[in-house]
């Protein structure tokens, strides 16, 4: 990567924060931290700050982006928030849940992608929060890398991939949760759907609702359109080919050619060859999805023809959040 870097990092003192703050209310971009990803923000009620969003990024308009608030009172200011918004928002935010909901007519086109609905998020990162505190800006973020590649969770990624492109970056130090939010659309609260895995739960959802919520499905069947704008099959990926296998042993090693790398969800017992990689130590799904994005980054540097990488067993959230972009990655060009 030979990109001119002209994006200045920023510590998190109150004196950058402040700073950070007024480039948000007049308009400009400030990539910053969130407890999931980093997010490229901007007021999300300014329609030209956002247009630079996806000039930045290189997204395309059909792909919505996710208001971010501070109070419960600022979502209503975007969305028309049901009962049940109300009651999943209460037991959730702040944290990574984004609810789809009917959008109030002060939104932008541009954020919505012109649809009557809008996403939004209370997120749980104090940096973050205060931004929009400080701003007095809701702020629309997706995350912070070009379009289709591997999420940031550090300042460096953001840095690696946007540095050429944006001016603001605030280092928060490595993004807690490390995937996405959970997307829930709410609207039409009779009838929840899970839109995006994340670290939050359908079963806990369902249990906050008292009704069902119908699963998330990678891939619409070919009769209806995709479930959600944006939810891409292809995403998130490195641009090393990536496939995936159900379980590794050792004794599959043996058939990989040595140009190729795996990654295990356990670091494996033994002696550790270069081409080996690992999400945890000690199989923990916290720490796999803390470390999957900076991990699929380390993969990609070029030294790889190809990667094998394993699903992680099971139905938690988050085995089903990282086995979705562990699909995505997969996903053919
Ligand atoms: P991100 O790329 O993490 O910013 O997430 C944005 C995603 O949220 C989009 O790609 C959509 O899948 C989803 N989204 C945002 N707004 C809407 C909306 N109005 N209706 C349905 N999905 C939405
Ligand atoms: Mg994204």
């Amino acid at each position: 990567m030979t990109a001119t870097l002209s994006a200045r990092v920023y510590r998190p003192t109150p004196a950058n924060l402040s700073r950070l703050a007024r480039v948000l209310a007049e308009g400009g971009l400030v990539a910053a931290p969130t407890e999931t990803v980093y997010g490229l923000a901007a007021d999300a009620l300014n329609a030209r700050a956002c247009r630079a969003i996806f000039r930045a990024k290189g997204r395309p308009a059909n792909d919505p982006l996710i208001v971010h608030v501070d109070s419960l009172a600022q979502a209503a200011d975007i969305a028309e928030l049901n009962d049940a918004a109300r009651a999943v928002a209460k037991a959730f935010w702040p944290g990574p849940l984004t609810l789809v909901l009917p959008k109030k007519p002060g939104v932008p086109a541009i954020v919505t992608s012109g649809l009557d609905s809008v996403a939004v998020r209370m997120p749980a990162h104090r940096l973050f929060r205060a931004l929009i505190r400080r701003s007095g800006c809701p702020l629309a973020a997706p995350s912070a890398n070009p379009f289709g590649y591997v999420s940031p969770t550090t300042a460096a990624h953001v840095r690696a991939g946007l540095g050429s492109r944006i001016g603001h970056i605030l280092d928060g130090g490595p993004s807690e949760i490390g995937v996405e939010s959970t997307i829930l659309d709410l609207r039409n609260p009779k009838h929840p759907a899970l839109l995006r895995p994340g670290a939050i739960s359908r079963e806990a959802l369902e249990t906050v609702l008292k009704r069902r919520v119908s699963a998330y499905r990678r891939k619409a069947p070919e009769s209806e359109a995709a479930p959600a704008p944006g939810m891409l099959e292809r995403h998130y990926s490195p641009r090393t080919p990536l496939t995936l296998v159900s379980k590794l042993t050792r004794a599959d090693l043996g058939r990989i050619a040595p140009d190729e790398a795996i990654l295990f969800l356990k670091k494996p017992a033994g002696k550790i060859g270069a081409s080996i990689f690992w999400l945890t130590s000690d199989g923990s799904l916290e720490e796999a999805a803390h470390r999957l994005f900076d991990v699929l980054r380390q993969l990609d540097d070029g030294r790889w023809r190809k990667i094998h990488a394993e699903l992680i067993p099971g139905r938690a959230a988050l085995a089903m959040a990282v086995n979705d972009r562990l699909a995505r990655a997969a996903a053919k060009r």
